[in-house]
């Protein structure tokens, strides 16, 4: 499948904000957007246009897409299916994004990134009830335990996550069990739940009424 192949930070700067998609690096001042705040390309440096209206909407579509390291036609499914759900489109649209197993994985502290996870997850080393589950996709469900595979418990990458972990909030709700790499899934994440960086969804479904 076709995935973004550039230096992912360009991405965070094109948005003017950091997308946390590098893991430790993100908190550190290594961080592109600590160093070079502005939209990369020749005329860059050139003071961002100010937005209004489709410009605005389309970043933050962009904006939620990236975090999520979906490509378009993907994240377009998403809102489709949020669409056919009851309640706020919007709000569906993030909770359905927050229930990919690549996320479970990222928000249990096992990956520094998404994409990290998304990895994990594709080369078969993440456990959902004690199946291998490779298709980051997969949405969790109430009562679903995430774990990882028994090799890889001093994997550094993974040791790494962990301690970064430490200092980000935790997701309400899964509850995660650190000694054994593993979390349950005990309710469905809520809007709220859903963490940094702000996005605002209404804007995406503004767009997508046109
Ligand atoms: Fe790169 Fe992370 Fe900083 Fe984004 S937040 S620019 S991905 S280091």
């Amino acid at each position: 499948m076709a995935r973004h192949r550039d230096a992912v930070c360009r991405l965070c700067r094109r948005e003017g904000q950091k997308l946390f998609l590098k893991g430790l690096r993100c908190f550190t001042e290594k961080c592109a957007i600590e160093k070079r705040n502005f939209v990369p390309g020749q005329h860059g440096q050139a003071r961002r246009a100010k937005m209004v209206g489709y410009g605005v909407q389309l970043r933050e579509k962009q904006k939620v897409k990236r975090t999520y390291g979906l490509l378009e036609r993907q994240f377009r499914n998403y809102f489709e299916k949020a669409q056919r759900m009851k309640g706020a489109t919007g709000s569906n649209l993030m909770v359905t994004l927050e229930r990919r197993l690549d996320n479970a994985v990222y928000r249990m502290g096992l990956a520094g990134s998404r994409s990290q996870a998304r990895q994990l997850v594709l080369h078969g080393h993440i456990r959902v009830k004690g199946q291998k589950v490779n298709i980051p996709s997969y949405q969790v469900q109430i009562g679903d335990e995430i774990a990882l595979k028994d090799g890889m418990h001093e994997n550094a990458m993974i040791l790494e996550a962990r301690n970064l972990a430490k200092s980000q909030g935790v997701a309400p709700w899964l509850d995660i069990d650190p000694a054994n790499f593993k979390a349950r899934v005990v309710a469905l994440p809520r809007r709220e739940d859903v963490q940094t960086p702000p996005m605002n969804e209404q804007l995406i479904v503004e767009l997508y009424s046109k």
